[in-house]
């Protein structure tokens, strides 16, 4: 990944507009400055090479369960295995982190099939992040959420606080199987990273990289916003993102309201909706519970990574001891 590579996701191309601003730098954002991406609905194709790139570049990441699985806690509670379906691409799940959500509308007088590649939107203020008990998922300082699938339990309170249920549970992974029964627990949650490990050493998302229309872009949240917003005004589009559940790193601009394609789209497990979402921690109460959950958190995933260690620490040497 090279410069140039680089400032072509942080502008879009001779079509787009081109603000001050946006990679107007020359260079890359520093670190620790807050990014957030900008979808043009308008552009997408749904050719689906953004899907198929974020599948290749998170492989090593995809889930490899062991089975039969161990009895879930609590009992009433069904394993969730995606691993006989990892070709499926029309739905969130643990091995396709990023689908195309195409939806047909009636829209001023014209027929319009609009795409929209949905993934996690990385909100400023995550529920999944600051309510998740062992402190597995969080949100870094340049806006990305994610989660650790070394201390994740698979208790899926992030997808339940999560108000579009974006992370999607592998049964027979991780940490559980060590610890379940004593502990709930049941398998691993999988979400889009925003591809940290990628951005972190000076690349793009794979989504961005791959697209051949210019979809999307990333760029520091301040910058990304004000490019937002002209570009509905611009166009006549619509915004979404701005400050559903607080606000997210993710905006989108959209041809069409957000809540005409909400009732043209297939909507259910995996399968996002697109309506207007009230911040889950923007009241007082919300943001105390999540203050006080946070040292306990970190006192939890700080013992998580113990075990862990101790468990790599165990298995090392009994590799040694096996002369492998
Ligand atoms: S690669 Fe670009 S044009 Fe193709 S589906 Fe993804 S976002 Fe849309
Ligand atoms: S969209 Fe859901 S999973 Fe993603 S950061 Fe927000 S709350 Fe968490
Ligand atoms: S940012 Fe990376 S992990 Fe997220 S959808 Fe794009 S390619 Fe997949």
């Amino acid at each position: 990944m090279n410069r140039r590579m680089f400032l072509k996701g942080l502008t879009f191309g001779a079509a787009g507009l081109a603000l001050p601003g946006v990679g107007s730098a020359g260079e890359k954002p520093a670190a620790g400055v807050e990014l957030a991406t900008l979808l043009d609905l308008n552009r997408c194709i749904g050719c689906g090479a953004c899907v198929e790139a974020c599948r290749e570049a998170n492989a090593d990441k995809f889930p490899e369960p062991k089975k039969p699985f161990p009895p879930m806690v609590p009992k009433r509670s069904k394993p969730e295995d995606f691993s006989d379906k990892r070709e499926e691409r029309e739905r969130l799940t643990p091995y396709n982190w990023l689908f195309i959500q195409t939806a047909e509308v009636d829209w001023q007088g014209e027929r319009r099939t609009l795409n929209m590649p949905r993934r996690c939107l990385h909100c400023r203020l995550p529920p999944c992040a600051n309510l998740c008990p062992w402190g597995a998922a969080r949100k870094e300082a340049n806006g990305a959420v994610r989660i650790d699938e070394g201390i994740c339990l698979g208790g899926a309170k992030c997808r339940d606080v999560c108000p579009w249920s974006i992370p999607q549970r592998q049964s027979g992974v991780g940490l559980y199987l060590d610890l379940a029964p004593r502990l709930a627990g049941n398998g691993v949650m999988y979400k889009c990273d925003r591809c940290f490990a990628r951005l972190a050493s000076g690349g793009l998302p794979a989504c961005i990289e791959a697209c051949p229309e210019g979809v999307q872009k990333i760029g520091p949240r301040e910058a990304i916003v004000a490019e937002a917003k002209a570009l509905a005004e611009a166009t006549g589009g619509y915004l979404y993102g701005l400050t559903e559940n607080g606000g997210t790193n993710t905006i989108y601009v959209s041809p069409v309201p957000f809540e005409v394609l909400d009732a043209a789209i297939d909507k259910g497990p995996g399968k996002p909706h697109l309506k207007p979402v009230a911040g889950k921690l923007s009241g007082e109460k919300a943001l105390a519970a999540a203050a006080l959950l946070a040292p306990l958190a970190g006192l939890a995933a700080g013992a998580l990574r113990l075990v862990r260690a101790a468990k790599e620490t165990n298995e090392e040497v009994a590799k040694e001891d096996r002369h492998e």
